[in-house]
């Protein structure tokens, strides 16, 4: 049972009605293209949604980080091709989120018709979570629906506010993602197993720190795992690390001991004197690591005993690259522990959720993301969701009253 509506809950009929739906069209772009389309098709079930059921559709989005001004490189106006492409329909322009020409552009739309207002970010009261500047946007519209799961971590005008404005409802996507979580992490089939890998260990402590209330096998990786090294007192030569973490990392492996969580970390290493594509590059165990050497990759020991623990486990939640994937060799690790969870997971064998952008292009990378149980489409939002913090996209449509 959902904690707050759906689009089911709304009205059978909504032609006349202009619904203002938040997505995520924050879309990566090369040479002024959509290089991926993910999150436009994230959108669809609920836009066409809406449109058979005739309403007025204004699609609010934020889009880089023009911070509260009107930036012209991040105007929507450069994904609306994109966004046609998908919809397989005609997407009208706004080229303010807010004012009297955006209403007078909603207001005119024909039933099933959508219109794009521009970055909601122009303006500052976005980023703010204003209540002012959301009591604006909500005004032309009559509901709101929220399908940007991966905005939902932020407390701003139009991914949260809005919600006091309107009467809202999750959209199907939002929906979706919230439900997998539910499902497969809540009350997780064990034994349970995380890999946490990535750059640094400060955006990960709070995660590190929950995920140990509950799991069983904990892997820690990437260049996070460096200041875990250090913390054992091995020399890591020009590693990334953070050794003002260092006590962190402590308090990590003495809670890890006290849980009764096995702890995981690189036995081995794969090194170079620079971080450059195709680099020279050896395998050294951990306490070999000379001092004009970077560790850039986990080993294939590690990778070995990864794969062992993932044939122990039932189900597996996983963030953060083990290496530094984006320059080979150092995708080594990560696609090869990829592809053996994807292995046990189409055998049936593992539940195996991810979530992170990274960790994503790594699992395409290793082409196993159709393997996985379920990907999640949020980076901040899943980690934020992980670490058993609410978020407010979520919390403002559960905490509406009853008379919207
Ligand atoms: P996600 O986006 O999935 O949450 P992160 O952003 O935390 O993941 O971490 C990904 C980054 O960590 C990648 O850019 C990767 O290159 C980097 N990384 C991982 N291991 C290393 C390493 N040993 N040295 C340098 N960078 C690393
Ligand atoms: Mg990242």
């Amino acid at each position: 049972m959902n904690l707050f509506p759906t689009l089911d809950d709304m009205p059978e009929n909504l032609s006349g009605k202009i619904v203002l739906m938040r997505v995520d069209f924050n879309l990566p772009m090369r040479d002024g293209f959509v290089s991926d389309k993910t999150r436009i098709r994230a959108a669809l079930p609920s836009i066409q949604f809406l449109q058979k059921r005739g309403a007025k559709i204004g699609l609010l989005s934020h889009f880089g980080k023009p911070k509260g001004q009107a930036v012209e490189e991040l105007s929507l106006r450069h994904v609306i091709s994109a966004v046609q492409d998908i919809l397989d329909c005609e997407v009208k322009f706004a080229s303010d989120a807010i004012g009297a020409e955006t209403a007078k552009q909603l207001s005119g739309l024909a039933a099933a018709e959508v219109l794009l207002l521009e970055n909601t970010r122009f303006h500052p009261g976005e980023e703010n979570g204003d209540p002012e500047f959301a009591e604006v946007l909500a005004k032309p519209a009559d509901f709101y629906v929220n399908d940007a799961f991966s905005a939902a971590h932020r407390a701003h005008a139009s991914t949260s506010v809005i919600a006091q404005f309107l009467p809202s409802f999750a959209g199907r996507s939002l929906e979706k993602e919230l439900s997998n979580l539910q499902t497969y992490l809540e009350t997780p089939a064990g034994p349970l197993m995380a890999v946490v890998g990535g750059a640094k260990i400060s955006t990960k402590i709070t995660l590190l720190e929950s995920l140990l209330e509950k799991t069983d096998i904990l892997v820690i990786g990437g260049a996070m795992a460096n200041s875990f090294l250090l913390a054992k007192g091995l020399d890591i030569g020009k590693s990334l690390a953070q050794p003002e973490k260092i006590n962190l990392a402590k308090r990590i492996m003495e809670k890890a001991a006290e849980k009764n969580c096995e702890l995981i970390l690189p036995s081995d290493v794969v090194v170079a004197t620079e971080f450059a594509a195709h680099a020279t590059s050896r395998v050294r165990p951990i306490d070999a690591i000379r001092s004009d050497e970077m560790v850039l990759d986990a080993g294939p020991d590690t990778v070995d005993q990864i794969a062992a623990a993932m044939e122990r486990s039932r189900t597996l939640v996983w963030n953060g690259p083990l290496g530094a994937f984006e320059v080979p060799p150092f995708h080594t690790s990560t696609v090869e522990a990829a592809q053996f969870a994807g292995k046990c997971a189409r055998a049936g064998k593992l539940i195996g959720v991810a979530g992170g952008g990274d960790t994503v292009a790594a699992l395409n990378m290793a082409q196993i993301a159709e393997d996985f149980t379920y990907i999640s489409t949020g980076g901040g939002a899943f980690l934020e969701w992980l670490e058993g913090r609410v978020l407010p996209g979520v919390a403002a449509l559960a905490s509406q009253t009853t008379e919207n």
